[in-house]
C-alpha cells in the first residue's frame, strides 16, 4: 500500500517549495534512498573524497512529472550524488538555491568549469 505523500502542483512561492522540501527530506523513503546513494559513492564526497565530514545527497536537477514535482526519492540514481557539507555549501553558494529552476551542475561549478 502506498502511503500518501504530499505532492504539490508547480510551487508558486518559495515558502511553498520550502514546506514541500522539508516534508520530503523527513520522509523514510528519502532516508532509504540516501543510504543507497551513499553506499554507491563509497560513503565519501564524490568531489573531495573526504569521509570525515557530514555527507549529504544532492539532487543535480529537479524534475516535474505531469505538473507535480517528482518525489525526491524517485529520481534516477544518476541525478543523485554524495557530497560533503563543505562542497555542497560551496556549490550552492556559487549558484544560490535556485536549483529548482537552474540546470547548472554542481560538479562543474566545484571543478571550476563554470
Ligand atoms: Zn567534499
Ligand atoms: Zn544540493
Amino acid at each position: 500500500m502506498e502511503e500518501s505523500t504530499s505532492k504539490i502542483l508547480r510551487p508558486s512561492s518559495l515558502g511553498e517549495v520550502q514546506t514541500w522540501k522539508k516534508q520530503q527530506y523527513a520522509h523514510p523513503k528519502w532516508e532509504a534512498k540516501t543510504a543507497e546513494i551513499r553506499r554507491r559513492d563509497n560513503n565519501q564526497c564524490v568531489h573531495c573524497k573526504t569521509r570525515d565530514e557530514k555527507l549529504v545527497v544532492h539532487h543535480r536537477q529537479y524534475h516535474t512529472l505531469g505538473g507535480t514535482w517528482v518525489n525526491l526519492w524517485e529520481y534516477r540514481d544518476e541525478f543523485l550524488i554524495t557530497l560533503c557539507d563543505t562542497c555542497h555549501r560551496q556549490g550552492h553558494d556559487a549558484y544560490g538555491n535556485g536549483s529548482f529552476s537552474k540546470k547548472v551542475d554542481i560538479l562543474n561549478i566545484l571543478n571550476g568549469h563554470i
